[in-house]
């Protein structure tokens, strides 16, 4: 009985353990790497198991980081069950979805290029044909397929909150509220060797404490061994009800100065966060006054699921859906799914809101309504989520005159915000909150935290008398020889 881990140890991104029980194997998480240093080869690289031997894969939740490697497993011959509450699957349906569309479109012009720089190389193509090797060779496949992607949602199984559930000898799973997204769960493992009987208690990631929608972190219960995300686990957030405030005031200052506001949001979690808090500060806010578009098919049908899933949400949003039906309820509120509908939006100079995705600024139709609208100083920007490093966001968040655009500089003139308080994370306060409802004082394991998250981690657990330890990848646990 033993975990080894694999993925997101000592980084944030490409999560996934190996757990090993009576002889079978199971994943927990198979998450993509994203960002850092080759992240693309790293990805390509073979795992350090085989797929087809893999046993069943135990997923926390739909972000890419977490899910974005099910389809090349998958490819690469799993057949087994990936357990995941019916929210997570139908959310990763879609995330995984979009990431295979991306990888194929990222192929084809990749491919596209090299065939028009051998186009202009058309006698080294011919040599190239003479020696046999053809026009193709060399040829770019995308990382997995569309159609991977949807034959792995095929090998789902969904399992409610708190049930546990026998996945293989030896392995119960029950899934318990992360607060983290809509599905998102920590995943309570209860594993039998021969004598050996232990709890593990893998946290996914953890949300924070008191936020929209969602219901709180759910802990509370013996463990032996808990395994925890340490993203934020460095800082504190900025306070919510502060960051409500400042978001109010942006807007009403932005009404009367004319022009846009265009908020780069992520499609899954934090579009329906802000719709969610339009709607609940309508009046406040004077939302009215202004023409709100969502631009994004990714973030719509995301929001189709979190309308699924009233039975998911917290106390405050079962009523606020129950008086009014919908979540969110705007009036004043349109749907843009086609490319004609979005760039409808360009004629409106003046009182649109405008939330599209990438979050990042890296793609997507945010692009296009940056382009338009950061010249102009009467329109404003606002960001809600993290802008990491070498990303458009991140240029534009930290005053850059100008940002690259399709190749060309565009002059920044409109008023830049960031808004601290939205995090699908819980800081550190949240991880301690959450870490201290565990009873039989669990050796702890952190793992998803860049060196600073994890090391500001252990050292606050240490200060509460936690000796926590900082996983290094591929590093091995005997469960069974535990105390
Ligand atoms: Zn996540």
């Amino acid at each position: 009985m033993h975990l080894q881990f694999y993925g997101a140890a000592g980084e944030v991104t490409g999560s996934c353990h190996i757990l090993r029980v009576q002889g079978r194997t199971v994943l927990l998480d198979c998450g993509l790497i994203q960002g850092g240093a080759e992240p693309d080869a790293r990805n390509r690289a073979p795992f350090p198991f085989e797929a087809s031997q893999v046993d069943a894969v135990i997923l926390s939740h739909a972000h890419i980081d977490h899910c974005g490697r099910l389809p090349l497993l998958r490819q690469r011959g799993f057949r087994g069950p990936v357990y995941a509450t019916a929210a997570c699957r139908d959310l990763a349906r879609i995330l995984l979805a979009d990431s295979a569309y991306m990888a194929e479109r990222d192929a084809e012009r990749a491919n596209r290029r090299r065939e028009e720089r051998r186009g202009g190389h058309a006698q080294r193509r011919d040599r190239e044909h003479r020696a046999g090797r053809g026009a193709r060779s060399g040829w770019i496949q995308p990382l997995f397929t569309v159609e991977d992607a949807a034959e792995v949602i095929g090998q789902f199984e969904t399992v409610p909150y708190g049930q546990a559930t026998q996945v293989l000898p030896g392995v119960q799973v029950t899934f318990r509220d992360a607060g983290h997204i809509l599905g998102s769960a920590s995943v309570w493992l209860d594993l039998e060797e021969g004598e050996a009987r232990r709890r593990v208690v893998f946290s996914g990631d953890v949300g924070q404490y008191d936020t929209p929608i969602l219901r709180d972190p759910e802990g509370d219960g013996h463990a032996d061994v808990v395994v925890m995300e340490s993203t934020y686990g460095d800082r504190l957030h900025r306070d919510r009800a502060a960051t409500l405030d400042e978001f109010g005031s942006i807007l009403r200052q932005a009404r009367s100065g004319g022009g846009n506001v265009l908020i780069p949001a992520f499609a899954v979690g934090r579009s329906q966060e802000i719709l969610y808090e339009l709607a609940a500060h309508f009046d406040e806010w004077e939302v009215g006054r202004w023409q709100v578009f969502l631009d994004s098919p990714m973030a719509i049908e995301a929001s189709q699921v979190y309308l699924r899933h009233p039975e998911l949400y917290d106390a405050e949003a079962r009523a606020a859906h129950r008086n009014l039906d919908r979540i969110p309820a705007l009036p004043n509120l349109a749907l843009c799914r086609t490319a004609t509908e979005s760039m409808a939006i360009n004629a409106v100079r003046d009182g649109a809101i405008i939330i599209a995705g990438s979050g990042m600024c890296t793609g997507g139709r945010i692009v296009h309504h940056l382009k338009l609208n950061l010249p102009r100083p009467e329109c404003n920007v606002i960001f809600s989520g993290f802008q990491a490093m070498g990303t458009p966001g991140r240029a534009i968040v930290d005053g850059r005159p100008f940002v690259r655009i399709h190749g060309e500089p565009v002059p920044v003139r409109a008023s830049v915000h960031t808004l601290g308080g939205f995090s699908a994370h819980g800081d550190q306060a949240d991880l301690l909150r959450w870490q201290a409802t565990l009873q039989g004082k669990p050796q702890t394991w952190l793992v998803h935290g860049e060196s600073s998250g994890a090391d500001g981690m252990r050292e606050a657990l240490a200060r509460k008398g936690v000796a926590a330890h900082v996983a290094r990848p591929m590093q091995y646990l005997d469960l069974a020889a535990l105390g």
